[in-house]
């Protein structure tokens, strides 16, 4: 049984899955308590595809005790992603910390090389190797400096991204020589001039509505504080145009007490979800992240590396 002809637009249109109670553990619904070692599920996804291989990964099990649950809509299926794989429930192939299924695709997940490739002030500008990429961006102090050093493993690689004249450019990364990340500007700076702010607008949508090699956007959002208007209106645009996306939930070590209104990033997450569903015709793949614990990074690289091996193949 497979998710069926989804090709570079990973979550449109609607796919068709027949989900029946064997694939699953027990309920329609999956605690993420429940989620397994991802390195024991995508091995054994792999064995069914021995071009791929994970090297060295090391991932924990997943959240301490379940937050919420996720019913099987809402979950994220790559495209060409074998629902039933064999014995193995559905619930023990879902990425921690996320609703992203894991697919025969992932594998080299390893970063080895990165380097700064060139910045560019429009979409013509940027590297032309047609090697697939994927963009980062956020409000500005989401934490997307962080993330990329992070991804990387690298202090200050993404110190390149702020130097004066490139925090409004398209700045490019080759990873491991084979693919690269994309630093966009951050939006949503209160005290940017009006003109940087418009033109920032124009061309980062040029980039997104006609870079071909964009295998997906990641968007990402702060977990720590409810939803900003202008982060709903930023993933309502995507989502209208039809723009591959991961959000990416920053900052979720930040654990705030409930007094004072303050929410924990599962709720946060949560409404925001709740609040641009509407623009997505099927779930829009997420995951949580932190740059202090390092949650997410090893899972990001990997649905980086499913989405990739999907799109070099087809
Ligand atoms: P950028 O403007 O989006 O590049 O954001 P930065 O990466 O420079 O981070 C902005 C601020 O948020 C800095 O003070 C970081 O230390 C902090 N920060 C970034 N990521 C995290 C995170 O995952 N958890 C916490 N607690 N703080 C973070």
């Amino acid at each position: 049984m497979f998710v069926t002809h989804l090709p570079k637009i990973f979550f449109y249109p609607k796919p068709k899955i027949i989900i029946t109670s064997a694939l699953l553990s027990k309920s329609k619904t999956t605690p993420l308590s429940h989620f397994s070692s991802v390195t024991s599920a995508a091995n054994t996804l792999l064995q069914q595809t021995p071009d791929l291989q994970i090297k060295n990964l090391e991932i924990e099990h997943v959240q301490e005790k379940p937050h919420f649950e996720i019913s099987v809509e809402k979950l994220f299926f790559p495209p060409d992603t074998d629902v039933s794989s064999g014995s193995r429930p559905l619930s023990s192939r879902i990425l921690k910390g996320s609703n992203i299924v894991l697919s025969k695709y992932a594998g080299d997940a390893q970063v080895e090389q990165a380097e700064f490739v060139k910045s560019s002030v429009e979409t013509e500008e940027c590297p032309s190797d047609g090697l697939p990429e994927f963009a980062l961006v956020g409000r500005s102090n989401v934490g997307k400096s962080s993330l990329l050093n992070s991804l990387v493993r690298r202090k200050k690689l993404a110190l390149t991204s702020k130097k004066p004249g490139k925090t409004q450019c398209i700045n490019h990364f080759r990873i491991n020589n084979s693919w690269h990340l994309v630093d966009l500007p951050g939006y949503g700076y209160a005290a940017a001039p009006h003109e940087v702010r418009t033109d920032w607008a124009k061309f980062t949508k040029d980039y997104f509505l006609n870079r071909p090699n964009l295998v997906s956007v990641f968007l990402l959002i702060d977990a720590s504080i409810p939803a900003k208007r202008i982060d709903l209106e930023y993933a309502s645009w995507l989502g209208e145009n039809k723009i591959p996306m991961t959000i990416v939930f920053t900052k979720c070590d930040k654990r705030k007490k409930k007094k004072n209104g303050g929410k924990r990033p599962e709720e946060n997450l949560q409404d925001f979800l709740e609040l641009i569903k509407k623009f997505f015709q099927t779930a829009p793949p997420w995951i949580m992240t932190s740059s202090v614990t390092n949650q997410g990074r090893d899972e990001i690289l990997l649905h980086m590396s499913q989405l990739r091996n999907y799109w070099l193949k087809h």
